[in-house]
């Protein structure tokens, strides 16, 4: 890259979201720039297929149909299935209090699975090994330490000292995004003071291809199902919110007292429990910009917003918003209109912040309703969840919208 370029768009941030972005871009003919802070080419070398069963991303997400169709259209679906990944056909929901529980069929909505777990690090691999082969300029290893606007020139600045300017700019940067920041775009969150505890575990029962998800009070339990090259059905990756100080306890105990913990709280539904890897601890925020869009920038993915795992939204979410910015800037192209007009990024908005929202909200509602143990709450709950479970036509519209179907 020259030491001054210039772009139709720059996408700041080589995750999930932004990958998928500058690659969607880059082939409607855009002139595209790809700013990434970590080195993806040590990540393009490491052997796609990891070897061993105890060498998962720590990192997966569930992918729903909606987010699938984005990359098989993107073309990276093909690599993403030749590798590690899990479809699953059923999803079981149950309160750790009471006796209500729930279960979605993709068979009753006539869908081949609900959704796919896949490693975060393999969906950007396959998107890094398709950029590689595109016309984005790629930049990783390498910060973005600034922004610039002078006039309706704009662009960024590189802890190398280049400085790269674009009509748009994109921030993919994250839930702590700093263009974000920069811009002066503010955001409405809240600190949940909880942590997601993660780790991969081996069950000695088969997960059934189906993702386990059990609430309590102070969160929920997801058991999400993993497959490995051989296929063996006996891992999951787990992803446990508790209130922080509580999370702080479990994170503190040796290997086998977590073991006899995690045990119990998903009531052995797979019967007994090994943890494989590191158990890491994420700190949840909800975080909801106020405006995704300021003259000649945008925000997309964690970078607009950030919500609770516990219904492992965040990256389709984000996905979402690739596909809404996708559809306005290729009408853009086709009428000859600049990627950074107000009309095209206010659509994009008006598109994705209502939805988003919606999301958000729902998430809100459910986590608020299982945190509440008075005996009347936990009734109607429990006799909600086994209401709902025999009604086919609303659970499975419940269904069709967790899995982005229209
Ligand atoms: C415990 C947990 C479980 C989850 N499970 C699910 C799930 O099942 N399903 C689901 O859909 N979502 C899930 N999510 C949410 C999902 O992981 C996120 O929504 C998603 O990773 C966001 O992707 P992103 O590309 O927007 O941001 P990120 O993945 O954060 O990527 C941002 C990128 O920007 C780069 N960057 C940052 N700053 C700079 C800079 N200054 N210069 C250059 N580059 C920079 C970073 O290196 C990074 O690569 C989960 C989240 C958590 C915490």
């Amino acid at each position: 890259m020259n030491e001054r370029a210039y772009f139709d768009i720059l996408v700041v941030g080589g995750g999930m979201v932004g990958s998928a972005l500058a690659l969607g871009l880059s082939q409607q003919g855009w002139h595209v720039g790809l700013v990434e802070g970590s080195d993806r080419k040590a990540l393009l070398q490491a052997p796609g297929e990891v070897s061993g069963v105890d060498d998962f991303d720590p990192r997966v997400s569930a992918i729903s149909v909606a987010s699938q169709r984005l990359l098989e259209e993107l073309g990276v679906w093909p690599d993403i299935a030749a590798g590690r990944h899990c479809p699953y056909q059923t999803m079981t929901v149950w309160d750790g209090d009471g006796t209500g529980r729930i279960q979605f069929e993709a068979a009753e909505l006539r869908a081949p699975a609900l959704g796919t777990i896949i490693e975060n690090r393999r969906t950007v691999q396959a998107l890094f090994a398709a950029l590689a082969q595109s016309s984005v300029d790629l930049v990783d290893g390498v910060k973005v330490t600034g922004w610039w606007q002078d006039g309706s020139q704009r662009g960024i600045r590189l802890e190398d000292g280049r400085t790269l300017a674009a009509k748009l700019v994109v921030a993919a940067d994250g839930a702590h995004s700093r263009l974000r920041q920069w811009v002066g775009l503010p955001t409405r969150e809240w600190d949940y003071d909880q942590q997601a505890i993660v780790c991969t575990v081996r069950t000695t029962q088969s997960h059934r291809f189906t993702a386990w998800q059990r609430f309590s009070p102070a969160g929920p339990l997801a058991f999400l199902p993993l497959l490995t090259e051989a296929g063996n059905e006996h891992y999951c990756s787990i992803v446990w919110s508790q209130d922080t100080e509580e999370a702080r306890r479990l994170m503190a105990l040796n290997d086998d007292a977590f073991r006899a913990e995690l045990e119990s709280a998903i009531e052995r539904e797979l019967g007994a429990v090994k943890v494989v890897s590191r158990r890491y601890a994420f700190p949840l925020r909800q975080r909801h910009a106020k405006d995704y869009i300021a003259g000649g920038f945008a925000l997309v993915g964690d970078a607009a917003h950030t919500i609770h795992p516990l219904a492992g939204q965040g990256a389709n979410l984000g996905y979402g918003d690739v596909r809404a910015l996708l559809d306005e800037l290729s009408r853009a192209r086709k009428s000859g209109t600049d990627p950074d007009n107000e009309l095209v990024l206010a659509r994009y908005q008006r598109r994705r912040k209502g939805e988003n929202l919606a999301m958000m909200a729902a998430m809100e509602g459910f986590k608020q309703l299982f945190a509440r143990d008075e005996l009347t709450v936990r009734w109607l709950r429990n006799t909600g969840m086994r209401w709902l479970n025999q009604l086919g036509p609303v659970k499975n519209r419940i269904a069709a919208e967790a899995m982005g179907l229209d």
